[in-house]
């Protein structure tokens, strides 16, 4: 077989489907958040980052940054070891018993990423648990799909967001064996919410466990931002909420939150957690000031709250399309996989303005978009100029506007 032209062809592939994946190489400026620098025939550009996951900016604050690298010269760069195998410093341990009583839940395991926590854990569960099946939202994130598929449980999908389907799936399993429901709070590219008070009265009424992923909700909704769960009071309903530490906390990693005995069934099961490098403990350090930092403060969830509705009244005046849902993500709706990559190339070019495609196959063909996340950080002269310069691209790739 010919490996090299096999390669070639797949990339050929993607290339005429527009769904090549072309990152941006930026120059990160911490001084001037959400701004980076690119570089372009040896010069340097200016760009305003629209499309980060740092939802709040606390990756760029001065106290995560201060944070991390006042532990990371007390204490050194790396983990040093698995977490079982000399890798635990009390930096870990004291993020675990934030993270505990952010979702009032009795313990919490941290992971290196939100990804692994969540393949780790329903991998684990679903190959634990007697005769499992996990019962999987149909938007569920890949991380999710790939913790289920690898735990090989018997898996069903039900409709995304319906409770109704969720139970008529439910009753429809034989008596007997566990049962899990995973799930998320805010889904990441529509930026909708799931109705989390009917699924759990759903999994109550069959016995069912239930999983939460709250990796975008979590530091965003709830007073202390422990998530949507929090927000809505139904953190004690849910068995184990799973988050990252990568987003609105701004830092690295996930954790998921449950029962002690849940916690530490996973702790001595998952291989995702046994067989690799702890987190740098300076990461656990400036992750804690975050997570801690937002348990107090409202001001940078307020300020965010702003920018959101601020940017979609704009949108509204210029008639961009533009998803309509209860959160902070603002998809911007273009249905062409060229015209998004022309988009987003041109918003660059020619504007200073960094907002990334979103193509197939992480959204169904034809729901090609820009999604659009804006922060506390930008000013309302950048949410002017964002609106602005998309209003004009409307124009020059004939799009359609949205009807009045
Ligand atoms: N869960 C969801 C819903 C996500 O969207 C993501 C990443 O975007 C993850 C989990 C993985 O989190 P992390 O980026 O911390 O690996």
């Amino acid at each position: 077989m010919d490996y090299q032209a096999f390669f070639e062809d797949a990339l050929q592939d993607l290339q005429s489907e527009g769904n090549y994946r072309v990152f941006a190489e930026l120059e990160r400026n911490v001084k001037d958040a959400p701004r980076a620098i690119q570089h372009v025939e040896g010069k340097k550009r200016p760009v305003t980052v629209w499309c980060s996951n740092d939802y709040l900016g606390m990756g760029k604050s001065a106290l995560v940054r201060e944070t991390v690298s006042q532990m990371a010269l007390e204490d050194g760069a790396g983990a040093g070891g698995t977490r079982n195998i000399s890798g635990t410093a009390h930096l870990h341990v004291t993020l675990e018993n934030t993270l505990a009583e952010l979702h009032g839940k009795e313990a919490a395991l941290l992971f290196t990423s939100g990804y692994v926590s969540n393949w780790a854990s329903l991998s684990t569960l679903g190959s634990k648990l007697p005769d499992c099946t996990i019962l999987s939202d149909a938007k569920n994130h890949a991380s999710m799909i790939e913790g289920i598929r690898s735990s090989k449980a018997k898996k069903v999908i039900w409709n995304h967001n319906d409770p109704e389907d969720l139970d008529r799936k439910l009753a429809a399993l034989p008596v007997g064996g566990a049962k899990l429901i995973a799930f998320e709070s805010v889904y990441s590219m529509d930026g909708d919410i799931s109705p989390m008070a009917e699924i759990l009265d759903v999994a109550e009424k069959h016995g069912a466990m239930t999983y939460l992923d709250e990796v975008h909700a979590v530091g965003l909704y709830g007073p202390r931002g422990g998530g949507i769960a929090e927000r809505e009071g139904l953190s004690d309903r849910v068995t184990l909420i799973e988050g990252t530490l990568a987003k609105a906390f701004g830092v690295l990693g996930g954790y998921v939150a449950g029962s002690a005995a849940l916690c530490d069934f996973i702790r001595s099961f998952a291989s995702g957690f046994i067989f690799t490098t702890a987190l740098p403990p300076a990461l656990a350090a400036g992750a804690n000031a975050s997570v801690r930092h937002l348990m107090n403060s409202d001001m940078e969830r307020m300020r965010q709250c702003r920018n959101v509705a601020r940017l979609r009244a704009i949108l509204d005046r210029h008639r961009i399309p533009h998803m309509d849902n209860p959160s902070h993500i603002v998809p911007v709706m273009v249905g062409d996989p060229f015209k998004a990559k022309f988009l987003s190339d041109t918003l660059l070019e020619n504007y200073g303005i960094y907002v990334q495609p979103i193509n197939y196959p992480t959204v169904a063909k034809g729901t090609e978009r820009l999604r659009i996340t804006p922060s506390p950080l930008h000013t309302d002269a950048d949410i002017d100029h964002l609106a602005g310069a998309l209003s004009e691209l409307w124009s020059q790739c004939a799009l359609s506007r949205a009807v009045a």
